[in-house]
């Protein structure tokens, strides 16, 4: 599936949309360079989860879990990893396959350590459409 938006707004309402249709258990991958407009998409989603609680970047955490909305929500960003091995003293595993939603930014990084299915959401400028222009992707994939 594939949507276009037009300023940050948009991008934070389709968040929200698939936040409130996340299931639990379910893994998200999110993909797209700096400034694309990850975290606003997240905030969104955070939002379709009942979170109150403001949304920061985990880059230095790797992991910012909130447990005050619908379920549990894991914000990965997984930048700063060194390799997938790292995963294992977050607790990746008890978050992947736990009954809270995911959302793993960077996780081309950590491919090997994904699980069997995720649903991955890419998000693309095109400047010929302007500044504010943005496609995003949501394909399921199966390893
Ligand atoms: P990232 O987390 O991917 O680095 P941010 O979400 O922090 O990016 O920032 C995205 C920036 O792009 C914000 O300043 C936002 O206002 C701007 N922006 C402009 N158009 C859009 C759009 N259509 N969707 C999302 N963000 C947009
Ligand atoms: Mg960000």
């Amino acid at each position: 599936m594939k949507i276009e938006t037009w300023n940050e707004e948009e991008t934070r309402e389709f968040g929200r949309k698939l936040g409130k249709e996340a299931l639990p258990g379910q893994v998200y991958t999110l993909i797209g360079d700096l400034g694309v407009g990850k975290t606003v998409f997240t905030q969104g989603f955070a939002k379709g989860l009942e979170i109150d609680e403001p949304i920061s970047s985990p880059t230095f955490t790797i992991v910012q879990i909130y447990e005050d909305g619908r379920m549990p929500f894991y914000h990965f960003d997984v930048y700063r990893i060194g390799d997938s091995s790292e995963m294992d003293e977050i607790g990746y595993e008890d978050c992947v396959y736990g009954e809270g939603v995911c959302l793993i930014e960077w996780a081309n990084l950590i491919e090997d350590i994904l699980p069997e299915t995720y649903d991955e959401i890419k998000i693309e400028k095109n400047p010929e459409k302007g500044y504010d222009y943005r496609l995003i992707t949501i394909e399921k994939r199966e390893k």
